[in-house]
């Protein structure tokens, strides 16, 4: 299996060079060069399949023979071997028409972990292949550099920075990722919001003798490692209802931002995986509804909600998507993304705009419904979904067919945003783990905003 980018620059190239890659070097986004596909045949056998025995299947398809299956099986099985559930990602029924899908077992309490443990270990695992130490470098507004750290925390060969946004971060977010003491961490709280971390990244990336001298490697969401260990579950959650007897192909609604984990579910359909509709739940941030719905791309103004991991203004997976749309068409996609940044957004034509209708529906929950969401499942049924999962469940609510049934995407625990779940009057108790960061001392250096103090303080870490 080799990769090539949705701009047509890059081609190929094999899987741990596309992992190293992480963003194409043209600009563009890495994508299979052709989508594996699975029979029916093969989807009845994986029904039998444990979660880590299904992620090797999968795994293995994109991976092809550039790293030996019994050394993928231990990379699988160490990854999932940390998450608190046996099944790793439960499927719990909460009523006839709705099924969560608990994506939140993993050690942060938040579903990056799903895709952050495993690059975690191929970074590893690459570092002791060719003896050279893999400096990571990344920004947060909360879930992904907690769960990077946790990733990465005590391997060898593996440097890891995380920059977040001083006192912008909810107190159990910070509490993880300040909270770990292993050397090879280095938590940078900067004056300033997370654009201003994601502009200095930027910034040092773009510096090419800084990269090349120390291996800079990046974590963030257009890894095609993390897409592809996120369509893991889907295959998963959708067998295991099989297996229960579920006739249909189950719709999925999901809490999204990047597009990342949508687009994930959407690749796992084009392998082949019966999907009913893929919800695209969004917040106040509500870019991508407008997409679906109009056939226009444009990120406007930042909002912000009680889902701050999807407050996001420009989907950095959407690229992929776009691609696949126009069949594959790498010169259309350019002049796409070339578009966007000359007239600010994305216009699609009718055809097009019915072909997305086809698979997508959208819904963009306004603060007041993610609340009365909580409020109104935590009342018929018991179940207490955070902000983000309360997303998904109201777009459900609006868009799914009667009788039909739902998965949604639960991304994380519901201690996670605890400031959120107050606001609704109901109190939980937080996981023994969580209730532990408190005690802890943290490990956290302030930084002001500006790149040059940011270097100083990698090249004295490095
Ligand atoms: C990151 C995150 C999301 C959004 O994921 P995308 O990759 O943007 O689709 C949703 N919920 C939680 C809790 C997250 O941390």
């Amino acid at each position: 299996m080799k990769f090539k980018s949705t701009r047509g620059g890059i081609a190929g190239i094999g899987f741990v060079d596309s992992v190293l890659m992480g963003l194409a070097d043209d600009g563009g986004l890495l994508v299979p060069e052709s989508i594996p596909q699975v029979d029916a045949g093969t989807l009845k056998k994986w029904q039998e399949l444990s979660y880590p025995e299904l992620a090797l299947e999968v795994f293995s398809l994109y991976v092809g023979d550039e790293i030996p299956r019994a050394d993928l099986k231990e990379l699988v099985d160490s990854s999932y071997g940390t998450f608190r559930d046996e099944a790793v990602t439960p499927v719990k029924r909460i009523r006839p028409d709705l099924a969560v899908l608990e994506l939140f077992h993993g050690p942060t309490f938040a579903f990056k972990d799903i895709a952050l443990q495993f690059l975690g270990q191929l970074y590893a695992y690459i570092s002791r292949k060719t003896g050279s130490v893999i400096h990571i470098l990344g920004a947060t507004s909360g879930d992904t550099g907690a769960s990077a750290i946790e990733g990465v925390r005590g391997k060898e060969g593996i440097r890891i920075c995380i920059l977040h946004p001083h006192g912008k971060v909810s107190e159990v977010q910070e509490l993880q990722m300040t909270t770990v003491d292993d050397a090879n961490v280095l938590n940078l709280a900067v004056e300033g919001t997370f654009d201003d971390c994601q502009r200095i990244i930027k910034e040092l990336f773009a510096d090419v003798d800084f990269k090349r001298s120390y291996h800079l490697r990046a974590i963030n969401s257009i890894n095609i490692a993390r897409i592809l260990a996120q369509t893991v579950y889907y295959f998963y959650a959708a067998l295991q209802l099989a297996k229960e007897g579920e006739q249909s192909a189950p719709n999925f609604s999901v809490p999204t931002g990047n597009f990342g984990d949508i687009f994930a579910g959407y690749l796992a359909g084009r392998m082949g995986l019966p999907i009913g509709k893929l919800i695209l739940a969004t917040n106040e941030n509500n870019i991508l509804e407008s997409f679906v719905q109009e056939g226009v791309y444009q990120p406007g103004e930042f909002r912000s909600t009680y889902s701050p991991s999807m407050d996001i203004q420009v989907a950095s997976n959407f690229e992929r998507f776009l691609f696949y749309l126009y069949e594959e068409d790498a010169e259309a996609t350019s002049s796409l993304m070339a578009t966007l940044k000359t007239d600010g957004r994305i216009v699609i034509p009718a055809d097009k705009r019915a072909a997305v209708q086809n698979t997508f529906a959208a819904y963009g929950v306004k603060n007041a419904e993610c609340l009365e969401a909580i409020r109104a499942c935590h009342e018929s049924t018991g179940y207490l979904l955070d902000p983000h999962t309360a997303c998904g469940v109201a777009a459900s609510e609006k868009l799914a067919s009667e009788g039909e049934l739902t998965v949604t995407l639960a991304t994380a625990h519901p201690a996670k945003f605890d400031e959120s779940i107050r606001l609704v009057g109901i109190g939980q108790t937080y996981p023994e783990p969580i209730a532990a960061l408190f005690e802890k001392s943290r490990h956290v250096t302030r930084v002001d905003g500006s790149t040059e103090a940011i270097k100083s303080e990698l090249l004295r870490f490095f």
